[in-house]
């Protein structure tokens, strides 16, 4: 059969021509399969060891593995897993490592979809996750079960902020022969060094700061070694977590930018925090790189630097009416969850759950971007004097 004498409709498949070969160019290509094409029938197999072969899409095309070995490099991991976002990476490490009967310690301070997949999913599976104090340090040794499984930390926590003692969490788990897990999303991977305080994997939501634009879902599970390779690349593959190609290729131009970005918005974020812990509407600024924070001093221990997201809590004059209003009044900041993007978001959480603390609505989360902090900072301060103008003593008199 000549090529020629193929009618157009199967042409349309299987063309003559291609394009010259030796293009060289800065970006990486994105290369788009479901199915990957094997030279005989006897090669065909169905492995989700991409370092053996390639087998099928869903396992990575060279784009997702290179975005996945970029993430590795970064964090000094043995490999990168990448999913679609920061919550399905939690929820692989649960079904990698758990399994009925097992015992999970989390910090109360988690992500709260975190928390959700905890008390709802993960308890169906006759998983008991129990919740302790971030700030619990080697103290997780008395918490350690016969059948614990996996201890959790984030650091510094959701919204809360609090930075834990991750290299004695490590080192008390390791006593007892149980792995942890660390959500690694505030530190893009490279402001805290999880392998080097001992982790044993490392999640992070690229949908933050490696996508760095709010347009992209993303996410990874990277492992320390080759029993974490073993162990989570089977499930991976069992859950089909398969990523699109384009979305990997954005978040591999992020990663273009990240330090730049990072080290901008970074500036900025502290001088805003900063300048509000002076003023009179706040009560506590929760920064990690501020003695205000909760686990201060493990962030300077261990961290090369903040990111870019940090809460305020107003003072007790204030109503969570009034705080809401401050919200409403930000022009410049959008009002929006996810954060480390290049345009600023403000965030009330009215319903925070944390044992003995009630911060009854008045805790605020910002996530500071690329614009120009004083023009941040002057938003910020007009919010504030719109809301104090409708605080409770001035509407009595
Ligand atoms: C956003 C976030 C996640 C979830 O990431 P998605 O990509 O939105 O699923 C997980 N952990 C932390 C700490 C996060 O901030």
């Amino acid at each position: 059969m000549t090529h020629n004498s193929l009618h157009w409709y199967s042409k349309l498949l299987h063309p003559s021509s291609e394009a010259p070969a030796g293009f060289k160019s800065l970006v990486p290509p994105v290369h788009r399969a479901s199915t990957v094409l094997f030279e005989r029938q006897s090669d065909v197999a169905d492995d989700w060891n991409t370092e053996r072969k390639y087998t099928y899409g869903l396992y990575g095309t060279p784009t997702v593995l290179n975005l996945g070995a970029r993430i590795a490099e970064l964090e000094d991991a043995r490999f990168s897993f990448v999913v679609p976002g920061g919550q399905s990476a939690l929820a692989l490490v649960y079904l990698a490592y758990c399994c009925a009967g097992s015992h999970v310690l989390l910090p109360w301070n988690a992500y709260g979809p975190h928390k959700d997949l905890a008390r709802d999913m993960m308890s169906r599976f006759d998983v008991e996750v129990e919740e302790y104090d971030p700030l619990i340090g080697s103290g997780i040794s008395a918490l350690i079960r016969e059948n614990s499984s996996l201890v959790w930390c984030e650091s510094p926590g959701s919204v809360t902020m609090e930075v834990q003692d991750v290299p004695a969490i490590v080192k008390a788990a390791r006593e007892r022969g149980v792995p942890v897990a660390l959500d690694n999303t505030y530190s893009a991977g490279v402001l805290f060094n999880a392998f080097g305080a001992g982790v044993d994997i490392s999640i992070q939501a690229l949908t933050k700061y490696v996508g760095g634009h709010s347009d992209l879902l993303l996410g990874t599970v990277s492992v320390r070694d080759e029993e974490g390779y073993n162990r989570v690349g089977p499930i991976h593959r069992q859950l089909g977590l398969g990523v699109s190609p384009d979305a990997c290729s954005l978040a591999l131009r992020g990663l273009e930018t990240l330090g730049i970005r990072l080290r901008y918005m970074s500036a900025s974020a502290l001088e805003i925090a900063q300048r509000l812990a002076e003023r009179p509407e706040i009560d506590t600024v929760l920064h990690p790189a501020l003695p205000s924070c909760l686990g201060h001093e493990f962030w300077k221990r261990d961290f090369t630097g903040a990111a870019s997201v940090f809460s305020i809590l107003f003072s007790e004059n204030y109503s969570p009416t009034q705080v809401e209003s401050f919200v409403d009044g930000l022009k410049l900041l959008g009002i929006g969850t996810s954060w480390g993007g290049t345009a600023s978001l403000a965030l009330v959480y009215p319903d925070l759950q944390r044992p003995n603390i009630d911060y009854g609505g008045r805790l605020v989360r910002l996530s500071i971007g690329l614009e120009e902090t004083t023009d941040l900072m002057r938003d910020i301060e007009s919010a504030m004097s719109n809301m104090s103008e409708a605080s409770p003593q001035r509407e009595s008199r």
